[in-house]
């Protein structure tokens, strides 16, 4: 097996929504035993720690929760992130999901100096396409797909010079989908599996079918996993739990599918909070999914077509 440089960043982002906890992520990922899961398959691992957002002054705003904080994320994520992606395999320790506005600009930034295709696969039960006009919450880590695939409204924001094409783009796991983004993924490319397709049709064949166009493309692959990917019976720990999620089969299948494609090359966990876990749990779920996405699996199988 392949061994990588995995650069753990804490990412305590605690701006995305109201109900605060997520900023004890990262430190619930480092007690779940990260390191220790990814040295065991021969890895090296390095922490670079906790990063703070830039400096900000928070003005109230009479929509939006934080603007002014995310923004400071952002700036700072992009930047970690862009800085991180020539050493190894930046593995972002959330933080709620408003990081990723930071982490997906920065791996954009990294890949087009690189002259590679990014493509971002984001397991999730929300969309989180919103914009900051068509957002009712107000809350930004409903936006991150939206912002780095050039929706506008995100004045303030760092601006994205090349928007991810929406075709480089696939969202497993759907089924909580606000009806202004419903209307507004349904023109796009963006390919979208909810829960009824996987039912039918299984995780694996629209997965392997991503896969195989990030391959045939070249491309760097971008996984961010949010914790209400997995249903709330296995991952308590999150604020925005939809039932009748993916399994912790389902959720290992993913990730042993991503090891076995050699393609991705950065990750976020997102939304754990651990203010919400029963006894680390939600937290050790995680752990061991990205030691799957990392190569831990129970038997070696020959490699094959996922
Ligand atoms: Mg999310
Ligand atoms: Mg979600």
């Amino acid at each position: 097996m392949t061994t990588q440089n995995c650069i753990l960043i804490g990412a305590p982002v605690d701006c995305g929504k109201r109900r605060t906890g997520c900023l004890m992520g990262p430190d619930a990922y480092r007690t779940a035993g990260l390191v220790a899961a990814l040295e065991d398959l021969g890895h090296s691992v390095e922490d670079r720690g906790n990063l703070s957002p830039n400096p900000f002054t928070a003005p109230s705003h009479p929509k939006l929760h934080a603007p002014a904080e995310t923004i400071a994320w952002t700036e700072a994520l992009a930047e970690a992130a862009a800085a991180a992606l020539p050493d190894g395999l930046p593995i972002f320790l959330g933080g709620d999901h408003a990081l990723s506005l930071g982490t997906v600009a920065g791996a954009m930034q990294h890949a087009a100096t690189s002259g590679r295709p990014l493509f971002v696969l984001w397991l999730d039960a929300h969309s989180d396409f919103h914009t900051p006009d068509s957002t009712d919450s107000g809350n930004l880590h409903g936006t991150p797909l939206g912002y780095v695939t050039g929706r506008p409204g995100f004045e303030g924001f760092p601006v994205i010079e090349n928007a991810l094409p929406h075709e480089n783009v696939a969202i497993i796991g759907l089924r909580s989908v606000d009806p202004q983004e419903r209307d507004a993924l349904q023109e796009t490319r963006i390919q979208r599996v909810d829960m009824r397709e996987i039912d039918e049709n299984g995780i694996a064949r629209p997965l392997g079918r991503f896969l195989d166009r990030v391959a045939a493309a070249g491309g760097m692959l971008h996984v961010s996993l949010d914790v209400d990917f997995l249903d709330p019976s296995v991952a308590p720990a999150v604020g925005t739990t939809v039932p009748g999620g993916a399994t912790v089969r389902e959720a290992h299948l993913v990730m042993e599918m991503l090891h076995d494609s050699g393609l991705m090359t950065s990750l976020d966990l997102v939304e754990l909070n651990p203010f919400l876990d029963e006894r680390g749990r939600t937290a050790q779920v995680m752990v061991d999914l990205a030691a799957s996405a990392l190569g831990r699996r129970v038997f070696d199988r020959p490699t094959r077509a996922y």
